[in-house]
């Protein structure tokens, strides 16, 4: 079996035993004679499955008590309206804009309620996170991007708020270590760095779950799902299975503490690489650096594509950059191994030597 690097910004790469313990019990899950993708959601096993994957998911984020945790459908875009149709009550929500899915996020809220732009940094192609922010105390919620998967930065530290932080996490969850309690709503989906696409997790604060704006529709409403143990209606079953079986890897692999340690250090080699070359170059803030999604450029469009061509076929995938930004991008998850960025770096040696 060969196996390549996959730096896709997502769907991402999963840890092979996971693939293989999916794999062992496809046909037969534990001797009930049928598949997890045939197993009916009201079942005894199915019902096992869902809370392992709540509560390992609220243990490995030290997810407080008076949080709760759902698994709904339609993706972390999704979350963009489902945001401002839950937490809307004076009809004011101010967004920090640092990339592409804040602005959509932006733009979908902009549809229920009086949406101010906070900050933003598209002044410079969103290579920097903004320090400083025109935050209205009176709005409902305060939105960020904690993440900027196509730009390649985060925010190291969140901006203080009077009113309920939002953050979409879709691209870092569980790749460092976040104090849930900084948030009123954490929303991520799956297909980044927890599982399969298909299943997205929100993290409410309580006191937030409420019936939200009367247009709300019931699907998007988180007290429909929180009320029902994320069973309101079909869940994709075999996406939380597979997230299920993830958490246990991470859980037995020293939880999110050990995951940070070894994504500092797989970005630090990365990093301090392109930073000591001067063939590839990383444009964004340093302070402002994604430790998940890592752009950079070699000196002209025409050498980024052959690199990307070459890379493609030595094994390293998807290392194209979005369209928005241009040259490549390797998305480094929690199961991209080190040996995928070492071998990355001794690739990249090797075609600026042949290229320069
Ligand atoms: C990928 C991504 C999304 C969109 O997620 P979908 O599940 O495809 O809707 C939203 N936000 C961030 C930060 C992402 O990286």
């Amino acid at each position: 079996m060969s196996r390549v690097y996959n730096y896709s910004a997502g769907p991402s790469m999963l840890p092979l035993e996971v693939l293989e313990e999916a794999q062992r019990d496809l046909v037969d899950y534990q001797g009930c004679g049928m598949s997890v993708c045939e197993m009916s959601h009201r079942s005894k096993q199915y019902d096992a499955i869902n809370n392992e994957c709540l509560s390992l998911i609220r243990e490995l984020m030290n997810v407080p008590d008076n949080y709760s945790i759902i698994l709904v459908q339609g993706g972390g875009s999704t979350q963009f309206e489902a945001v401002p149709l839950n937490l809307l009550k004076t009809g004011k929500a101010d967004y920090i804009v640092t990339g592409n899915f804040a602005k959509k996020a932006y733009k979908e809220a902009i549809k229920y309620g009086d949406m101010h732009v906070a900050a933003s940094s598209e002044d410079k192609t969103f290579t920097y996170i903004p320090k400083t922010f025109d935050l209205r105390d009176d709005a409902d919620y305060t939105y960020i991007c904690q993440n900027n998967t196509i730009f390649g930065t985060r925010f190291t530290k969140l901006p203080e708020t009077k009113n309920p932080l939002v953050a979409d996490i879709s691209s870092n969850i569980l790749s460092e270590k976040m104090d849930v309690s900084k948030y009123g709503v954490l929303f991520a989906g799956a297909q980044k760095n927890i599982g399969p696409a298909g299943v997205t997790v929100v993290i409410v604060r309580n006191d937030l779950i409420t019936d939200g704006m009367p247009i709300c529709p019931t699907m998007l409403k988180w007290k429909t799902q929180v009320d029902n143990n994320s069973l309101y209606n079909t869940p994709p079953c075999f996406s939380i299975y597979m997230t299920m079986l993830n958490m246990r890897y991470l859980k037995a692999h020293g939880g999110v503490e050990e995951q940070q340690k070894i994504n500092e250090y797989k970005a630090g080699l990365l990093y301090d690489f392109i930073d000591n070359s001067d063939f590839y170059t990383n444009k964004v803030n340093k302070e402002d650096r994604s430790l998940m999604n890592v752009p950079f450029v070699s000196p002209t469009p025409e050498l980024d594509a052959e690199f990307i061509a070459q890379a493609s076929k030595s094994g390293f995938l998807s290392i194209k950059g979005h369209r928005l930004v241009g040259g490549m991008r390797a998305s480094i998850y929690n199961a991209m191994p080190v040996s995928g960025i070492t071998d990355l770096i001794e690739f990249m040696k090797k075609f600026e030597l042949a290229h320069k």
